[in-house]
C-alpha cells in the first residue's frame, strides 16, 4: 500500500529505527527492493531524482506510474518520493504524479533562504496531504572537489539551527549532516555522535534523516539508528553491489553466451539480500498500519 513519508516514519522515534530509502532509478533494482521488503514484512521508501532517474526513462510519466503501482500493489507500506528536488517545481511535478513525500533540498543556500524555500513547499505539499523532508547542515558529495569523499564538519549541522529549522518550516522530516557524505568515502568515516543526540534532544519527534549512507560500517549504522535516525537513504552502495554481482556473472561467463535477462536475475538476488541486510542493520519494524491510521491523510485517501 502507498502511504505517506510522515505516516512510514511515524513509529521510527518511539520504537528506535530507521526506514530504508532506496532505489527507485529502474525497475528491476526497485524490484529487487521490494521483493525484500516483502519477505521480511518491512516498509521501505523508494526514491527517484530528476537529475538521475528521468534522462534513462522511457517517459517520466510512465517511470513514476511503475514506481507508485509496485506501491499500490505491494503488501507492504510503501512511500514514493523524489529525492534531493533542487526546485519548488520539481516537488509540484511529484504531488501531481502522486508521491507521498518530497525531499526539496535549498541546503547550499544561508539559513533564511532556505527556510523560505523550503515553506513554500510545505505549503503546497501539506495542503494535498504529501510530507516534506529537507536538509539543514549540508552532506557533501558528488561536487567533483579533490577532497571528494571526507565529509567537512564546516557543514555538519548546528544543533539549535536544527531546532529553528523544524520550528520554522514545519517540515516531516529533516536531513542532518554530521560525518556522511555521498557517494565514496576517502579512509573510515566516524560519524559525530554526540551532535546527533543534541540535535535528536532539540527537535523532538522530529523523524531525522541521514543522507550518504554508502560506505558506512554497520557498526556506525547502527550508533546512528540507536542516537536518532529514523531514515537512512542508501541509493550508491547497492547499485555498486549489484553491478558487481553482474560483473562477476559476466567475467565468469566471459566468451560462453550470456543475456541480460541472466545479468539482470544476479543482480535483483543481490540487491534482496542486500536489502534484507540492512533491515536487520537498521533495526526496522513492521509498521502498525492501524495505529498509524489517525494520521491517513487526503492524499493517501485520494490515491
Ligand atoms: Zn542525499
Amino acid at each position: 500500500m502507498l502511504v505517506t513519508l510522515k505516516e512510514i516514519l511515524s513509529e521510527t522515534i518511539e520504537k528506535k529505527y530507521a526506514v530504508p530509502a532506496l532505489n527507485g532509478h529502474d525497475f528491476f533494482t526497485a524490484q529487487g527492493c521490494l521483493l525484500a521488503c516483502e519477505q521480511m514484512n518491512k516498509p521501505l521508501i523508494l526514491m527517484y531524482s530528476g537529475d538521475f532517474t528521468f534522462p534513462y526513462a522511457f517517459r517520466q510519466d510512465v517511470h513514476m506510474r511503475m514506481l507508485l503501482e509496485m506501491g499500490r500493489c505491494s503488501k507492504v507500506p510503501v512511500c514514493i518520493m523524489i529525492d534531493h528536488a533542487g526546485s519548488y517545481e520539481l516537488c509540484l511535478q511529484a504531488i501531481h504524479y502522486g508521491c507521498g513525500g518530497v525531499m526539496i533540498d535549498a541546503s547550499t543556500q544561508p539559513f533564511d533562504k532556505n527556510v523560505e524555500i523550503v515553506s513554500e513547499v510545505v505549503k503546497a505539499a501539506h495542503a494535498c496531504g504529501v510530507s516534506v523532508e529537507a536538509e539543514i547542515g549540508h552532506v557533501g558529495g558528488y561536487e567533483g572537489t579533490p577532497d571528494e569523499g571526507v565529509a567537512k564538519p564546516e557543514f555538519y549541522t548546528k544543533p539549535d539551527e536544527a531546532e529553528r529549522f523544524a520550528s520554522l518550516t514545519k517540515v516531516d522530516a529533516l536531513a542532518v549532516a554530521f560525518g556522511s557524505n555521498h557517494g565514496p568515502y576517502q579512509g573510515t568515516p566516524h560519524l559525530d555522535i554526540p551532535r546527533l543526540q543534541e540535535i535528536r534532544k532539540r527537535v523532538g519527534g522530529l523523524p531525522l534523516v541521514l543522507h550518504g549512507g554508502s560506505g558506512l560500517p554497520d557498526e556506525e549504522f547502527s550508533k546512528a539508528v540507536e542516537n536518532g535516525i529514523n531514515k537512512v537513504n542508501y541509493i550508491s552502495g547497492m547499485q555498486i553491489n549489484c553491478a558487481n554481482a553482474m560483473r562477476k556473472l559476466s567475467e565468469e561467463n566471459a566468451g560462453k553466451r550470456l543475456t541480460s535477462r541472466q545479468l539482470m536475475e544476479v543482480g535483483v538476488d543481490a540487491v534482496v539480500a542486500e536489502t534484507k541486510h540492512i533491515l536487520e542493520v537498521f533495526n526496522t519494524q513492521a509498521l502498525d498500519m492501524q495505529a498509524s491510521a489517525s494520521e491517513a491523510v487526503t492524499a493517501n485517501n485520494y490515491r
